[in-house]
């Protein structure tokens, strides 16, 4: 491009030691909502991660050997610096990922502020165990201190808010860290970089390597002196984590895919369950890994539910993200909308009905979004329990919905998939809901409601979903490393 042009595009920098580096290749990012090219990303490799992994490293002793208090009132300021910035965060995010303007504003920008809040109040909260062993004249306790330099990876659906519970509870154990956002949106990160000196972060405490991850992350995975990985992603990329930390014995928190399930029995109240269950299958258009994409329904309201869910679907706006009264913005990228289309296209060769949205009504997008990713919310019916479509992750605004008779039954086709990551039930029984729960293979069941999160309690997935929870009292233990002490007297 020539000069003119070039200054057109935002260029991101690497944030290594407090300070903005340039770098000396570059990934170029879309717009989603438009297919334009607007922004350069750094294609960091080995000599970015090294220098960011040596500064992390000078700057350990001293913001380990901070007293939890300290650390607590930095990460509140960053909080509170973040959200000063709350609009110009959301409409970066927006804008970068494809997400509409009111989910970024509402629920990832707060969401990484609360991070920031939560974490600098549980770090102050927590407590060690201690033992007597009066015969032997011995007390015993353990005591807890930071693992070192942490090595953060996380995807695109929900950049900032993603990037920010991880660096949150690292950081407020004592530990300093080196981050790689997605290389598809790097943007929102890179400005809480230009947040961090005024917050009081020290430099080197959070280093940000911007690049793809088969460069960047790969080098961060394989580096000797990072004894941990958190990585958020696809199971896909976590085999190769696994595989590439292996030799090194790394500490792994893996939160990978989901195929979620929501059933619904026949006493289910739907005038909660329809809206709830539509916006689980379509929120952020569908790319969040909690996400519904299997819905069984029992047998004696199926029909009813199909038609009611189905009409529900149908109101949802898909367009331009930067106008607040969309509900669906673009999806990611060109390749993935094709990814996510074909699905479709499979399940209709198998005989499946495809009861709105793809292929079923008309698309209608504003001229300057024409060569956006968009695709209207789908609903597939009549799917076979052994169709791609009800066995892989689509990340995607497409839901399946089924028919099922009996619990029995529904538990072992929920349980059928290799996921095991977030279940949605929806009865009015409350002896049902607790059976159903305790049977479900996933990491997190919400009954009768859908995202209602407290960041105290675990989470995670089983199964192909990961390996590991996060939370106050999990993410402390993961983020620290524990020593058990005998004294005798
Ligand atoms: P991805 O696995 O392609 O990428 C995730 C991150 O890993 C990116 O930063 C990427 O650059 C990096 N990466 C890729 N290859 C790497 C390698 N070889 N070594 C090191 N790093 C590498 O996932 P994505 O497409 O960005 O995100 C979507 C996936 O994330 C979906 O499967 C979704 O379910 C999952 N997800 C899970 C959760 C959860 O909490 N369980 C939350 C959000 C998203």
């Amino acid at each position: 491009p020539t000069m003119a042009h070039s200054k057109a595009f935002l260029v991101l920098e690497n944030f290594i030691g407090g300070k903005f580096v340039p770098c000396s290749s570059y990934i170029d990012s879309y717009n989603p909502s438009t297919g334009d090219v607007y922004c350069r990303v750094p294609d960091s490799g080995k000599e970015e991660v090294e220098a960011a992994v040596k500064a992390a490293k000078d700057a350990f002793p001293i913001w380990s050997s901070k007293s939890p208090l300290e650390r607590s009132q930095i990460l509140n300021k960053l909080a509170d610096l973040i959200e000063h910035d709350l609009e110009a965060f959301a409409q970066a995010e927006s804008k970068d990922q494809g997400k509409t303007i009111t989910f970024a504003r509402t629920v990832d920008i707060p969401r990484a502020v609360h991070n920031f809040r939560f974490f600098a109040s549980s770090i102050l909260h927590h407590v060690t165990e201690c033992t007597e062993m009066p015969t032997m004249g011995c007390v015993h306790y353990t005591s807890r201190a930071p693992v070192g330099i942490a090595g953060l990876i996380s995807p695109w659906n929900l950049p900032l808010y993603l990037l920010t519970w991880k660096i949150a509870p690292a950081i407020a154990c004592g530990n300093t860290v080196v981050a790689k956002p997605s290389e598809m949106t790097s943007v929102t990160a890179w400005m809480m970089c230009k947040l961090l000196e005024k917050a009081g972060v020290p430099p080197g405490v959070v280093n940000v390597v911007f690049g793809a991850g088969a460069k960047a992350g790969e080098a961060l995975v394989c580096h000797p002196d990072v004894p941990l990985i958190s990585f958020t992603g696809s199971t896909l990329t976590a085999r190769r984590i696994t595989e590439k930390s292996a030799p090194h014995c790394k500490r792994l928190s893996l939160e990978l895919g989901g195929k979620n399930p929501a059933i619904i029995f026949d006493d289910a109240d739907l005038s909660q369950c329809i809206p709830t269950t539509v916006r689980s299958s379509f929120a952020n258009q569908g790319e969040i890994c909690l996400c519904t994409s299997r819905i069984f329904v029992q047998r004696g309201i199926y029909s009813e539910f199909l038609k009611r869910f189905v009409a529900e679907a149908k109101k949802w706006k898909t367009g331009n993200p930067s106008d607040p009264t969309m509900d669906v913005g673009a999806l990611i990228s060109k390749e993935h909308l094709e990814k996510v289309r074909n699905y479709v296209k499979k399940a209709q060769a198998e005989g499946a009905r495809v009861l709105c949205g793809e292929g079923v009504d008309p698309l209608v997008l504003p001229p300057g979004n024409q060569k956006g990713y968009f695709m209207l919310p789908t609903v597939i019916a009549e799917v076979k329990d052994e169709s791609c479509c009800m066995q892989e992750e689509i990340f995607g605004p497409v839901t399946c919905v089924v028919a099922f008779d009996t619990e029995e039954e529904v538990i072992k086709r929920a349980n059928g998939v290799k996921y095991g990551l977030a279940a949605t039930v929806w009865s009015g029984n409350v002896g049902r809901v607790h059976r159903v729960a305790h049977r479900l293979q996933s990491g997190l069941v919400w009954t009768n409601c859908w995202l209602v999160r407290d960041l105290n309690l675990p989470f995670g997935g089983m199964k192909a979903s990961g390996i590991g929870r996060e939370g106050a009292k999990d993410s402390y233990e993961f983020f620290t490393e524990v020593k058990t002490i005998t004294i005798k007297h």
